[in-house]
């Protein structure tokens, strides 16, 4: 997952879509609807995947 985002020429605006909700209620966990079955803590598992990308995008961009 994280290697096709990478690729992706659309990579900032995917990557701003998908952490799209993605914040901490008041007791630091995920408050997406996505987690309703199995809450996450913040960040959640898909925050934490997009942050990844990024930085390795950039790290990337930069080379
Ligand atoms: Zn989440």
């Amino acid at each position: 997952m994280a290697d096709l985002l990478l690729a992706s020429p659309d990579r900032g605006p995917i990557c701003d879509r998908l952490a799209l909700g993605h914040r901490p209620d008041a007791a630091g966990v995920c408050g997406h609807p996505a987690h309703a079955d199995l809450p996450e803590r913040h960040p959640c598992s898909l925050v934490r995947l997009v942050t990844l990308v990024e930085r390795l995008g950039r790290a990337r961009d930069a080379a």
